[in-house]
């Protein structure tokens, strides 16, 4: 008959081996209980109606639309806002803010679990801290015409990204109600490793 070794009768060892198997996976755990406690994106800017997109004389904020003269495709959703309005994490992360002086101007970028990334340009201000963990619809900053949006006829919008393995996917489709978030793609995630070259 197989006998326990004598080493494995001292208790400490089970404590020993639960942390070394159970502390690894933490993060994990993590990630999957986020995952489950926030299965949507929410709409960064609380709208009563619906999402107006922005229109005007220096173009279309839809995704996918033509930019630098039909050169590139907008790879974000450009939300048709005030000046000052609050902005809201759209899911928990950990965020990173810049300031640029063309493009993005003032942004913040937040790193979701599964590789997802939600991006917020041209604010006005912004109300975290660089390496700050957000929890879902903590507001952000506010709506502003920093970057390349400062002209004085553009319409003040957000510019919002959602990315995924750093490719840019279609924020509108992600903020229809009860559009789930897909939990894992592994096309994009191989895609990504393998380094294929970004589209934008
Ligand atoms: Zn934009």
């Amino acid at each position: 008959m197989f006998k326990i070794p004598s080493f494995f009768k001292k208790k400490y060892i089970w404590f020993l081996l639960l942390a070394v198997i159970v502390f690894p996976v933490t993060p994990l755990l993590f990630n999957l209980f986020l995952f489950l406690k926030e299965p949507v994106f929410l709409p960064p800017i609380s709208q009563s109606t619906q999402i107006i997109i922005r229109s005007d004389g220096y173009g279309e904020g839809y995704f996918g639309a033509r930019r630098s003269g039909g050169k590139r495709a907008h790879n974000g959703l450009d939300i048709k806002a005030d000046v000052g309005e609050p902005v809201y994490a759209s899911k928990s992360g950990f965020a990173r803010t810049g300031w640029v002086k063309t493009g993005m101007g003032k942004y913040v970028i937040i790193n979701h679990p599964w590789g997802y990334q939600t991006l917020y340009g041209h604010l006005n201000t912004i109300t975290i801290a660089d390496r700050q963990w957000v929890w879902q619809g903590r507001q952000i900053g506010e709506v502003g015409k920093t970057g390349n949006a400062n002209y004085k006829r553009m319409q003040a919008h957000l510019h919002f990204e959602i990315r995924l393995h750093n490719r840019h996917l279609d924020p509108l489709e992600f903020l229809q109600p009860g559009q789930f978030v897909p939990f894992f793609q592994p096309q994009l995630f191989l895609r990504s490793i393998i380094g294929q070259k970004k589209s934008e």
